[in-house]
């Protein structure tokens, strides 16, 4: 089934001087870009492409669990992982993207490859250019940097869109 999807090339993506390489994987695997530009995003359009919601906050700790953290509250936990995410992401300029193809959501998906770099398949984005983990970030008090957002389901993909391209609807 055709569909669209949102990709964004996070913070340090641009900064590594990646955005032609990370492209490339979405193009090779046969979507089409049909928006793109750059911006820097502000902390409103951050807050509500992150919401503070109970079932993603407890995802985000459940993370952190699955990377090896003991974990006492998960919701806590992702409330805080949160805060470090919304910071890196408004660090710097990103660049966001409405791509279109056959099962684009899961396809882009597959490309990506998983949340924590360190745990990404080889031949996906994160996996081959990815450089961090999530064990590392926690340590640290920040958000583990994967190069990429993309949207996770059908729903989250009609949301993002419109909240970063309110000219596509
Ligand atoms: P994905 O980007 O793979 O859809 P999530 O939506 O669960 O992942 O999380 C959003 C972003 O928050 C991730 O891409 C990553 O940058 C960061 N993140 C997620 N979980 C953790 C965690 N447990 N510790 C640190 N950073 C995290
Ligand atoms: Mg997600």
């Amino acid at each position: 089934m055709k569909e669209r999807t949102l990709v964004i090339i996070k913070p340090d993506g641009v900064e590594r001087n990646l955005i032609g390489k990370i492209i490339d994987y979405y193009e090779r695997g046969g979507l089409k870009i049909t928006a793109m530009k750059m911006v820097r995003a502000d902390k409103a359009l951050v807050g509500r492409h992150y919401p503070e919601d109970d079932e993603y906050m407890t995802t985000l700790g459940k993370k952190s669990e699955k990377a090896g953290e003991k974990i006492k509250d998960y919701k806590a936990m992702g409330r805080k992982i949160v805060g470090w995410l919304r910071t890196y992401i408004t660090r710097g300029p990103v660049v966001a993207m409405v791509l279109e193809g056959t099962n684009a959501i899961q396809r882009v998906r597959e490309i990506t490859g998983y949340t924590d770099p360190s745990a990404a398949e080889k031949g996906t984005i994160r996996g081959d250019l990815g450089n961090d983990s999530i064990l590392k970030a926690n340590k640290e008090r920040r958000s583990a940097e994967n190069l990429i957002h993309a949207s996770g389901n059908r729903e989250e993909a009609e949301r993002e869109i419109k909240l970063w391209f309110p000219e596509m609807g």
